[in-house]
């Protein structure tokens, strides 16, 4: 299984910068904890991966991930997630939750970006 992170080209300039995805805080679902998401989602679309449409495309560009020691499947992380940030996260319309991963950790990347649009075309 490979995972993949995507970001819009502002968080591509500043994972390139500091060399890792770090946590952020999930308080505006309604929990506490700092996450990381993942992917195995080779092709994106922001709906599978639970993002409402906003102004930045937040499926821009893509980061494979080589190491995935603290990395869990969001199927199984969600166990302790109250049932009203779940559906927070799950709820947008063609959602892929099954497809998602998480990491309360740091993650280094080993490599830069790759524009999804470049991706599709490769195909
Ligand atoms: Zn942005």
């Amino acid at each position: 299984m490979r995972l993949y992170h995507y970001a819009c080209h502002h968080e591509r300039a500043l994972l390139l910068r500091e060399g890792m995805i770090r946590p952020w805080s999930q308080r505006f679902l309604g929990w506490s904890d700092a996450l990381c998401w993942f992917t195995d989602l080779a092709v994106p679309t922001r709906a599978a991966l639970g993002l409402n449409e906003d102004e930045c495309d937040r499926t821009a560009y893509r980061f494979t991930i080589d190491n995935e020691t603290w990395i869990v499947p969001w199927r199984e992380y969600r166990a302790e997630v109250h049932p009203a940030a779940i559906e927070a996260v799950e709820g947008v319309a063609g959602a892929l939750p099954n497809r998602w991963w998480v990491s309360e950790h740091p993650v280094i990347l080993h490599s830069g970006a790759v524009r999804t649009r470049q991706i599709e075309v490769a195909r």
